[in-house]
C-alpha cells in the first residue's frame, strides 16, 4: 500500500499522476495507492483519472460540525466537512460507500466522536479511522488518556446496541481484532510495528525512513541505499526494530502485555528523544491500558461481547472488498 499525504497532496497531483502511470502495470493487488485530502483542490478531471486507476480516497475532517472542525479552519479554510459533501453534491462518482474518513482525535472533539459517527453514518459514510493527537508541543489539544477512554467505551457500547452498524469504526475494530486474536493486520498494533520493517516513508524532500509518525531525523537517510544499509547498521534504526512489548519497560510487568504494542514509537521518541527509542510514551501507555481493559470486559459480557465481536467481523470482511 502506498499512501500519499502531506500536508495536500492534490498540491502535487501531476507528479501523482506520473508516479500512478509509471506503475500501473501492477494491479490494485500488487499496489494500492490512497490519497489522505481534505478535498479543496479536487475537480472532475482528477476524479476522473483517480477513478480510473482505482486509487483509493481517505479524507481528514474532525467531526460534522464547524465548531469541531475549527483546528481545519485556519485562515480562510472552509469547513472540511461541508466541502466534503459539496463535493459529493457537485462531483460525479464522488460516493460516501467509496470514501475512507480519518479523524483526528484531540480535546477539542473527544466527547463528541460518538455524535460525529452518528452523523457520518446517516450520511451513508461507511468507514472511519481515528488518530489520536501526538504531543509535539504544548498539552493544550490533547486529551486525557481518561477522556479517549471514556469516548472509545461510548462508541463500542453504540455499536453493540446496534446504533453504529453500517459505519466501520476501523481504529476500534483492530483494537478488538487484536485483543480477541493476537493480531489485527494493522502495521500499527504489531510489536514490533511496522516501523522500520512493513511500513517504510519518503518525505518530501527524498528521505526516506521507518515510519511517517517517527518525527526525529536520526531515524531518516538520504537515500534507499543509505537507509537500507541503515536498517542494519544504524544504531537508532536497530533499536527501532528490536523494540517489542517483550523486553520494553514498564510492559515486560504489565498484565495486559498479550494484548498492547508498547505504544507508538514515535510517540516515544517525542517524548523522551530519540535515545528514548526503547520506551514508552506514558500518555498512549495510559490510555490504551484503560482502553484494553474496558475492552475485555465489554467483550466477556453476555450478548454485547458477542455483538461487538460480529461487527468487527463483518467489517474487516468488508474491508477486504472494498480496500477502505
Ligand atoms: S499498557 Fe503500557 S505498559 Fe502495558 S503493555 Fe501497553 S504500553 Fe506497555
Amino acid at each position: 500500500m502506498l499512501l500519499c499525504h502531506g500536508g495536500e497532496p492534490l498540491l502535487e497531483f501531476e507528479e501523482i499522476q506520473d508516479l500512478v502511470l509509471a506503475y500501473k502495470h501492477f494491479t490494485p493487488d500488487r499496489l494500492f495507492i490512497t490519497l489522505q485530502t481534505n478535498l479543496s483542490l479536487l475537480d472532475q478531471p482528477k476524479l476522473d483519472f483517480i477513478q480510473e486507476h482505482r486509487i483509493g480516497i481517505c479524507i481528514s475532517v474532525d467531526g460534522h460540525t464547524s465548531e469541531l472542525n475549527k483546528l481545519r479552519m485556519t485562515g480562510a479554510r472552509s469547513d472540511p466537512y461541508q466541502l466534503l459533501r459539496n463535493k459529493i453534491r457537485d462531483l460525479q462518482g464522488l460516493r460516501t460507500d467509496r470514501l475512507g474518513l480519518l479523524m483526528t482525535v484531540g480535546k477539542h472533539n473527544v466527547n463528541e466522536l460518538t455524535d460525529s459517527l452518528l452523523a457520518f453514518q446517516d450520511d451513508g459514510f461507511i468507514s472511519v479511522s481515528f488518530s489520536f493527537m501526538q504531543n509535539s508541543g504544548s498539552d493544550e489539544y490533547r486529551a486525557s488518556p481518561e477522556e479517549l477512554v471514556a469516548s472509545l467505551v461510548s462508541v463500542t457500547r453504540a455499536i453493540a446496541e446496534k446504533k453504529i452498524n453500517s459505519l466501520a469504526c476501523m481504529t476500534l475494530i483492530q483494537w478488538v481484532m487484536r485483543i480477541v486474536h493476537g493480531q489485527s493486520g494493522f502495521v500499527c498494533l504489531g510489536s514490533p510495528c511496522g516501523a522500520g520493517h512493513s511500513v517504510a516513508a519518503v518525505l518530501a524532500d527524498g528521505d526516506i525512513g521507518p515510519c511517517d509518525s517517527v518525527y526525529s531525523n536520526d531515524f531518516f537517510h538520504g537515500d534507499v541505499d543509505q537507509y537500507l544499509r541503515g536498517l542494519e547498521s544504524d544504531p537508532h534504526l536497530m533499536a527501532l526494530r528490536e523494540r517489542n512489548i517483550r523486553n520494553l519497560h514498564p510492559c515486560s510487568a504489565c498484565d495486559i502485555r498479550p494484548y498492547c504494542n508498547g505504544t507508538c514509537p514515535g510517540s516515544a521518541v517525542l517524548e523522551h528523544g530519540s535515545e528514548g527509542i526503547q520506551s514508552v510514551d506514558s500518555h498512549q501507555c495510559a490510555f490504551q491500558y484503560g482502553l484494553i481493559r474496558e475492552l475485555l470486559w465489554i467483550l466477556c459480557e453476555p450478548g454485547t461481547g458477542l455483538q461487538l465481536f460480529r461487527y468487527c467481523k463483518r467489517h474487516m470482511r468488508e474491508k477486504k472488498k472494498h480496500a477502505y
